[in-house]
């Protein structure tokens, strides 16, 4: 773990925030690279989730929602944890037998503590201006359900798929980004026919297993948890965890639980609208189910970190390669020259380099340009933030138009002429 905050912090994927000022426990900003990891992962989810099944639309609801949403999801009354302090230290955690601070046993009394941001909205800070920052992204889904079903004419089964910020104030955070307390979630609510509600359960779980497996993360350090009874949360029948192997063992990516109707019934019940679903067909009226996949943006980046981290040893020497897959590498090209001192090779370079950014930033993919070290140097930080191609210009390249470019996890260098090198890589991107 030591060697991914320290990398992330010095290659500019993750940094604490507002390190300035001594940083802010538990928030994250994401650096340079960070943003651009990020964001392919998001496009990778939304694509799969909303562009390739004609049965999910996309939704971005706001982040404050009127407070009655959080009484009827049942937030208000079990959105807690149970916190002690040591008596000794003076430490504050989540309950448990020993202080993890100072290891006594001597804590105080179990208190409850919710977990949501409280704020006000307007000028007056009285209790009728309460509202809380959303703990999670799916309820912003479940008041907009006919919304979306009124605008979009959908039948049963079909699904709301989210990426927004989520604000939990954890007691126990720790694990760099794995426990913020503020942090970004991926979430669908797929709406079912009661009678299916099993079926679709066991879909999504699977499906979203593969997802993870599709982008690149080994299958040995996945697995599926399925929760205990007396484990569940109170909206849920059935629940699945997706767990990671991280250095600080198996912990939980995302969730798929079976919440039953409970959230349409809830948010009836407290607004008093029907969002019963009609079925044209039957001239019946029904309360979906609903099966909800539910992954942490942050956990997921994390695990992608950790999982693409190896280093190697090659001719005596040690490589760091960030093996992160082709989608979701921040940089897909940097355009090198092989001397930086050398005016026409560095001006071709930049001129290579501005030929294939014009092109390849209209499907988002980034590519740079760095002459700030020796070949060697350029080569070894590439490979330490995953970037999939390097292109090198030489002095050959002034004379027969030609390139080297060096994939970086075979590290094998083809010769490819500037005038195919667009095509070259757009096809080998694609693999
Ligand atoms: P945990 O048991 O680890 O606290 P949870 O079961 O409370 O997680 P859910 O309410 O199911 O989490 O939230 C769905 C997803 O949101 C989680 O699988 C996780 O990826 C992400 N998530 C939840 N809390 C945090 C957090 N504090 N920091 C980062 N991601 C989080």
């Amino acid at each position: 773990m030591e060697k991914i905050v320290s990398l992330c912090k010095r290659r500019g994927f993750i940094f604490p925030s507002s390190e300035i000022y001594g940083g802010l426990a538990s928030t994250w900003d994401y650096g340079p690279l960070g943003v651009e990891l990020k964001g392919n992962v998001k496009a990778a989810w939304w694509q799969s989730t909303v562009y390739e099944r004609e049965d999910i639309e996309g939704l971005d609801a706001a982040i404050l929602m009127h407070p009655k949403t959080w009484s009827a999801s049942g937030h208000i009354k079990n959105f807690f944890d149970l916190m002690v302090d040591c008596k000794d230290c003076q430490k504050r955690f989540k309950s448990q037998a020993k202080c993890p601070s100072c290891g006594s046993s001597s804590l105080t009394k179990e208190r409850p503590f919710n977990l949501m941001f409280k704020t006000f909205l307007g000028p007056v800070e009285d209790s009728g201006s309460g509202v809380y920052l959303r703990p999670e992204t799916a309820q912003g889904i479940f008041v907009n359900f006919s919304n979306v079903l009124n605008s979009s004419h959908r039948k049963l089964p079909f699904g709301i798929a989210q990426i927004g910020k989520a604000f939990r104030n954890e007691v126990t955070t720790g694990n760099f980004t794995f426990r913020s307390r503020e942090f970004e979630q991926m979430e669908i609510e797929f709406f079912v026919p009661p009678n299916e509600a099993e079926k679709w359960y066991k879909y999504w779980v699977k499906e979203r297993l593969s997802w993870y497996t599709k982008l690149g993360i080994n299958s040995k350090n996945l697995r599926v948890r399925e929760h205990e009874q007396d484990e569940l949360a109170h909206y849920a029948k059935a629940c699945a965890d997706i767990e990671y192997k991280f250095p600080f063992g198996w912990s939980e990516l995302e969730g798929i639980a079976n919440r039953t109707d409970f959230d349409l019934k809830q948010h009836s019940e407290f607004s008093q609208k029907d969002l019963a679903y009609f079925n044209e067909e039957t001239k019946t009226k029904v309360l979906p189910f609903i099966i909800e996949p539910s992954g942490g943006i942050d956990r997921t980046v994390l695990a992608f970190l950790v999982d693409a981290y190896r280093e190697e040893q090659v001719r005596e020497r040690k490589r760091v390669v960030l093996g992160l897959s082709r989608r979701l590498a921040p940089i897909k090209v940097a355009v090198l020259p092989l001397l930086r001192n050398r005016g026409e090779i560095v001006r071709f370079a930049k001129s290579i380099a501005g030929d294939l950014r014009k092109h390849f930033s209209g499907c988002g993919k980034k590519v740079v340009y760095d002459d700030t070290a020796g070949i060697g140097r350029l080569y070894r930080r590439q490979d330490e933030i995953g970037t999939i191609f390097c292109v090198t210009v030489d002095v050959d390249s002034l004379e027969d138009k030609k390139v080297t470019v060096r994939e970086r996890d075979s590290m094998e260098q083809v010769r490819v002429s500037t005038e195919g090198l667009r095509s070259y890589l757009e096809a080998e991107l694609q693999k």
